[in-house]
This record gives structure tokens, sequence and C-alpha cells, in this order.
């Protein structure tokens, strides 16, 4: 267990490691203290790497105890469900409702990542394959290998659930795995060390490093003992990541400016209310957010009604406060940066229908029209709690607008339409299109990742697990 003091200690190997240096994490809306953590340097980032390496020569991590330690910590998160919650909106600033949400979420990657360690396994490869090509008798199959040591490097927004998709497939494949948390938000990863333990986890498996970016993060990226790197946050830092760790494997969860359709046939009210709670939802600091709506002409207006109807309903402010639906964003320098991006978009011809309007750190639901191309608004991912409204007139059109963009996470589209809703995956540039919900939706088990600059690979446990693992083909002539 954490020992109990005023500076929180890092997890590194499997011991509760204090240092001089100290990293102080603020209550995201009231600005006071939550907690002070040790700040981890090169000699906790060694110490880290040492014992994930000894871990992997000496413990015994089979499929059978990754299964059991994986589930444990499902159970164990379920029954501490408000303290992780607590922490969540109290460091994120994330509204309590979706706090107990993004646990629930994670206890259930633990859950599947525990059915996955179970199920891991190699394939026979046919050999009859064609007549003229006989290579005699032989058996070949695969077998999976933990690819090594992995390091979990995560973003802000969800600073559970993001590490739980990297660390619970990383221990199902039987990896070793160095988490850098958010500097913002690293003492829910800290608070999983701690549960992860509890569960009976093996020392070494686990480490939590929390430190900056640019110092910490640099050291861990050109460090050679670290075989896997997996990373969810800014295209900025993602594309850096993938310069500086060369050959070894990658995967990058990267951010969005994601779009979602409304078509004529759509049921227009039931669009609307969804699309208002997931443009704003976290304060739009989620990277499927949406950020760009295009309705078809002849239900715009009526499309804009029921969304402003349904926008103006949605609770602002303190994330404790259980109807709260959109709180602070995470600084007051993010608010700010959006709010010159809107200045920017109104001086340039675009409306404001709604919002505009900030308070410290909180940026009020803001609808813009009259959008185009060469507005930071649209062309770069927002990450706060705006989003655009333009009307299209024909679903060619519709498409051509929604891949108008660098990025390609997810899309939305709302149709009854079925062939339109089976045609249009093809046409979309992106790595998930949501038939009759937002770009938002995403279910953990799913395969979750984009193209363009939305990132390289998949997450969700069984094609997580399928990234951490080496793959060793055996061929055997089986002639005497
Ligand atoms: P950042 O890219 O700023 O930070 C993400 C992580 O990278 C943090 O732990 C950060 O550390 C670390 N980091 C920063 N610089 C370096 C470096 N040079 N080397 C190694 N690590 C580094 O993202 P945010 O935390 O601001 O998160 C927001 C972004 O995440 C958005 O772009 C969003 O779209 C994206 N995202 C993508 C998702 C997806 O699944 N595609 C899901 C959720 C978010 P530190 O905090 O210390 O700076």
């Amino acid at each position: 267990m954490q020992p109990d003091s005023d500076l929180k200690a890092l997890y590194v190997g499997g011991e509760w490691v204090q240092t001089p240096d100290v990293h102080r994490i603020y209550n995201k809306y009231t600005g006071e203290l939550f907690v002070q953590i040790s700040k981890a340097g090169t000699k906790e980032k060694d110490m880290a790497i040492e014992a994930a390496q000894r871990a992997m020569r000496q413990s015994e991590f089979g499929p059978a105890q990754r299964f059991q330690v994986l589930h444990r910590a499902h159970e164990l998160l379920l029954e501490r469900l408000e303290e992780f919650a607590a922490c969540i909106a109290q460091e994120g600033g994330k509204p309590i409702a979706d706090a107990r949400t993004e646990v629930n979420r994670s206890a259930l990657v633990f859950l599947l990542s525990a059915q996955e360690a179970a199920k891991i396994a190699g394939e026979i490869v046919p050999t009859q394959v064609a007549p003229n090509v006989n290579i005699g008798p032989r058996l070949i199959y695969t077998i999976k290998k933990p690819i090594g040591i992995v390091c979990a490097i995560s973003p802000f927004n969800f600073p559970l659930n993001l590490v739980v998709h990297k660390v619970a497939p990383a221990l199902a494949a039987g990896n070793p795995v160095i988490i850098k948390p958010a500097s913002d938000t690293a003492y829910s990863a800290l608070l999983l060390c701690e549960l992860l333990e509890q569960a009976g986890l093996p020392k070494g498996y686990v480490s939590c490093l929390v430190g900056s970016g640019s110092t910490l993060g640099d050291e861990l990226l050109t460090d050679p003992r670290i075989r896997k790197y997996t990373f969810t946050g800014s295209p900025e830092v993602g594309k850096h990541i993938h310069r500086t760790v060369g050959m070894r494997k990658v995967t990058l969860e990267l951010g969005s400016n994601s779009a979602t359709i409304v078509h004529k046939d759509a049921n227009v009210e039931k669009a609307a209310a969804r699309l208002a709670r997931m443009a704003f939802a976290h304060a739009g600091q989620i990277c499927i957010s949406v950020q760009r709506i295009f309705v078809h002409r002849d239900v715009e207006q009526r499309f804009m009604e029921a969304f402003l109807a349904n926008t103006a309903k949605l609770k602002v402010g303190d994330p404790m406060d259980p109807d709260t639906v959109v709180g602070p964003m995470i600084s007051e320098k993010e608010a700010v940066r959006i709010e010159g991006w809107v200045d920017e978009a109104v001086k340039a011809g675009a409306s404001i229908v709604t919002g505009g309007k900030r308070d410290k750190n909180v940026y009020y639901p803001t609808v813009l029209t009259n959008v185009c191309r060469g507005m930071k608004v649209i062309d770069e991912e927002a990450f706060a709690p705006v989003v655009s409204i333009s009307p299209y007139n024909d679903i060619e059109e519709a498409v051509q607008l929604v891949n108008d963009s660098k990025y390609g996470l997810q899309a939305g589209v709302f149709t009854n339409s079925i062939s339109l809703a089976h045609r249009i995956p093809y046409l979309l540039e992106v790595g998930g299109v949501i038939i009759n919900d937002t770009s938002s939706f995403r279910a953990d088990q799913m395969p979750y990742g984009g193209v363009k600059e939305s990132g390289i690979g998949k997450e969700g446990p069984a094609f997580a697990i399928e990234e951490m693992l080496e793959t060793v083909t055996v061929a055997v002539n089986l002639e005497e």
C-alpha cells in the first residue's frame, strides 16, 4: 500500500519510492492543491526498467495467473469506484457522473483483458496450398510471445480508462509496463498501481513514473530496453514519438476534429439531443468529441432549434455536482486558447449562435455557423466545448466535407436509410463509422483507432494485445 504521507510516493518496480522533487496537482475547478507527488528522474526510470527485466526473467506470470490478477483488478475497481471517480473529478475536472462511467468502463477493460489473457494462441499455417509447389511434409505454426517492456504514455482527459486500455492488455500479453501519466492528472494512475499491487501483480510488472513529458518522456523514448510504446495524446507529441523510437513498435491514438452527418431521413430530434450532449461532454475534451456537424439543408432549421434547446439545458460548472454536464477545461490557458480561436473565426465571418463566453477555465457551450476551411475551429482539433453546424445539399457533398480534414478518427451518421448506412463506411476516411449515433460513441471492446493524422494501430483489449505480442513461426520438417 501507498505509505501514509502528504507527499505521495511513486510506484517503481513494486516498491513505493519517495524522491525530493515534488509535483503538485490542483483541483481543476476550485484551484486548491489536490495532491503532492514525488517526481521521477533518471534513477527511478532505470529502477523501473531493471525491475521489469528481473520480473520477466524470474517471475512466473503465465496466462492463468494473468487472468486471476486482471479479474481481481476488475473486482477491486468496482469496490473502489467512488474513490477513483472522486479523484478523476478533482484532478481532471470531469463531471462526477462521467467520472463514475469512466471507472465502470475501466473495470470492464480489466475484465475483457482477463478473458483475452486466457485465449492467447498461435495458429496452424496450411501447407498444402498449390499443387505445383511441394514443400514436403511439414507442420508450420505460430506461437505468441510477450514483446517485452511496454511504455504507456497517457493524456489528461481519461486519466484512468486510457491508462487501463494500455496496462491491462500489456499485462494480459505477459509484458511488464511502465506508465508515464499526464502530469495534470497523474494521481489516478498511482492509485491504479496500488490496486494492481492489491490484486497480486508480481513485483516489477508495473511502475508509474510521474514527471514532465519533455524530460522524463524523452528519456523513456530513447531507452532501447523498452520494446513497445503505446501513446494516446496530441498529434504533435505523437509525431515526435514516432520519429524518436525508430524501429520499435508503436501504437498512436491521436486527435481529431470529428464530424457527424445528420441526413434528411434521420430522426432529427433524437439526433439533436444526442449531439448536444456529446459535443459538450467533458467540455469537448474527448478525442472523438463532435466538432463539426453537417446537416441536410431540408432539416437544418428543425435540427438547429432542437439542438439549441438541448444545449440550453446542459448544466455548466462544478464537476462534483451530479447534474453538471459541462465542467471546467483542464486549465485557464486552454480556455483562453479556445476563446482566441473563436474570436478569430468570428473575425473571418463565423457567427456565434450561443456561448462564446468564458469564466476562468470554464468555457460555455458554443455553437458556430457560417464557418469554413481556414478557420482553426474547423481545421484543427478544438478540444473544447465548441461545435459548428453547416448545411449540405446531397450526401456526396457531406462525405466530401467530412473527409476534408487531416484527421480521421471516427464519424457519426444519422440516417434511416439501410443502404446509406451500409454504403457510407466505404466512403468516409476514418477508423470508425458510427451509424445513428455521434462520432463520440466508443464501446471498450471494439477496435478503436484512426487513420491519417489521427494515429496508427488499434486499441480495445483483443486488438491491443495483438500489438503487444511477438509472433514466432515454427516450421517442422516431418520427414524421418
Ligand atoms: P499531450 O500530447 O500534451 O500529452 C499526452 C502525454 O504525452 C502526457 O503524458 C505528456 O506528458 C506526454 N508527453 C508530452 N511531451 C512528451 C514527449 N516529448 N515525450 C514523451 N511524452 C510526452 O496530450 P494531452 O494530455 O493534452 O491530451 C489531449 C490530446 O490527447 C488531444 O489531442 C486528444 O485528441 C488526444 N486523445 C486521443 C485519444 C484517442 O484515443 N485517439 C483519446 C484521448 C485523447 P505531460 O503531461 O507531462 O506533458
